[in-house]
């Protein structure tokens, strides 16, 4: 056992989404106490966290300490300097330095288990299990040879994702919901048993353990977990079943950290939920709308057709985030299309489905200016989500609750805990993910690199000291 007395380690839970329903918008709480009790021993609020709601812009921030003007992830590619969505993070990384890369170069060892984006470059000295396979068909695992030894000792790996184990045909009853949550449990279980081997075989300096399953879990049964959700059912089987995955997420949380000790904890979540009730088709918008314009001559609706991210098609999208060519778009269209996107509304309820559109530039505050693509951002309003879907598919999809995967969405702003019994009693403070990365570093005693702008938060860490206490 390696010998942890002399420096300050970290565990670093993201726990994505929150707990089932304890920081989503109107929802019946879940207990978790472990989580309450690392709240009462530090520093604990809002994380502010960048629209579009999605996970890859926000992670990057988290690991870089930017915004996604600077990490060019805005939504789940990484812009070339054209503007033009590229390859995905996770197969061409971040721009350094991330929190991850300095570590690295401080001898720090990192532990990671299923984080998002992280891989092998750059951490030639870290143990990795990657969330999803290279795309060259390498292991899961950096060093190599611990993807057989971990398959050996725990079963083959099973990176977590969005909708594992949500079935076609929907969650149509209490035994269908029971068969899901329990298959989340075992995910919850699955990432566990993988960190807490890492951790007590590997020396190491941060641990970041991603527990993914929150996450399906909020999308698929929001409806049993918020009374404001339209569809809101009440089911006493299924809400003890919710009540015992939120204690085995409990569970995993204060084993890990029992683990770690006496090290501090961050936990944090890049968004929380609300209801989803309806998912705007940004395809068939722009194929509706766009093509009425001069530049629509037909030939749109192949270019839509054709996502290809070499050509120079009009639009493109990404979920809630339009790429608009700004010399094929006059600034005249731009507006007419903005604003009727903005105007949109439900015919069912008469309820405004978008917010705001934001550019980049007006969200982020900087961009490249030789772009030939402008980023258009979807601030959704409260029960509405938006994908890319197919161009005949109806421009508002109806989400029904058991049936389609999204019964909630993801709300802008998360949470964050910094725990460590030396912090003392419980404090109130929000943050903004970008002073996670500075903040990291700082309590390791390593100075941010430039061009992090976060700040780091705690200033009594500045100078590593080992914590006295315990958990
Ligand atoms: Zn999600």
């Amino acid at each position: 056992m390696p010998d942890r007395s002399q420096r300050n380690r970290l565990l670093i839970l993201a726990l994505n989404g929150g707990g089932a329903g304890m920081w989503g918008e109107a929802q019946k709480a879940l207990p978790m106490p472990a989580l309450h009790a690392l709240m009462q021993r530090g520093i604990s609020g809002s994380l502010g966290t960048y629209l579009p709601t999605l996970d890859a812009p926000n992670w990057a921030s988290f690991y870089t300490g930017v915004n996604p003007a600077k990490h060019h992830v805005q939504a789940f590619t990484r812009l070339r300097p054209s503007g033009r969505p590229g390859p995905m993070p996770h197969q061409v990384g971040l721009p350094l330095p991330t929190f991850a890369s300095q570590l690295a170069q401080a001898g720090r060892r990192l532990i990671s288990v299923f984080a998002p984006f992280i891989a092998p470059q750059g951490l030639a000295n870290g143990v990795i299990v990657r969330d999803r396979p290279s795309s060259d068909g390498g292991p899961l695992t950096h060093p190599a040879g611990l993807q057989p030894q971990l398959e050996r000792e725990l079963g083959l790996l099973h990176p977590p994702h969005s909708m594992q184990s949500f079935p076609a045909q929907g969650l149509p009853d209490a035994g269908a919901v029971n068969a899901f949550l329990a298959s989340q449990e075992q995910s919850l279980r699955h990432t566990h048993d993988i960190a807490a081997y890492l951790m007590t075989r590997f020396d190491w300096d941060v641990s970041l353990v991603h527990l993914y399953a929150m996450d399906t879990v909020q999308h698929a049964l929001w409806h049993y977990l918020d009374p404001s959700h339209p569809g809101f059912r009440q089911d006493p089987v299924v809400e003890a079943s919710l009540g015992r995955l939120s204690a085995v997420a409990d569970d995993v949380v204060q084993n890990l950290v029992n683990l770690a000790q006496p090290a501090a904890v961050l936990v944090f979540s890049t968004h929380t939920f609300g209801p989803c009730v309806k998912v705007l088709n940004i395809e068939r918008f722009l194929a509706e709308r766009a093509a009425r314009s001069a530049f629509g001559n037909g030939g749109l609706m192949r270019r839509l057709m054709r996502r290809s991210s070499g050509e120079n098609m009009s639009f493109m999208s990404e979920h809630k985030v339009i790429y608009v060519h700004s010399a094929k778009v006059n600034e005249a269209d731009r507006q007419r299309l903005t604003a009727e996107l903005e105007d949109l509304r439900d015919p069912d309820s008469g309820a405004a489905v978008v917010n705001k559109v934001w550019t980049g530039v007006d969200l982020y505050g900087s961009a490249n200016s030789d772009a030939v693509y402008q980023t258009w951002i979807l601030d959704l309003a409260r029960g509405y989500s938006a994908r890319s879907g197919a161009p005949e598919s109806p421009l508002l999809w109806s989400m029904t609750p058991g049936k389609d995967y999204l019964s909630g969405t993801h709300r802008q702003n998360g949470f964050w805990i910094w725990s460590d019994p030396a912090l003392g009693a419980s404090q109130v403070q929000p943050a903004r993910i970008i002073d996670l990365a500075p903040t990291i570093l700082s309590y390791l005693g390593l100075a941010p690199q430039e061009p992090m702008e976060g700040t780091a938060l705690l200033r009594q860490f500045v100078t590593p000291q080992v914590s006295q206490g315990s958990y």
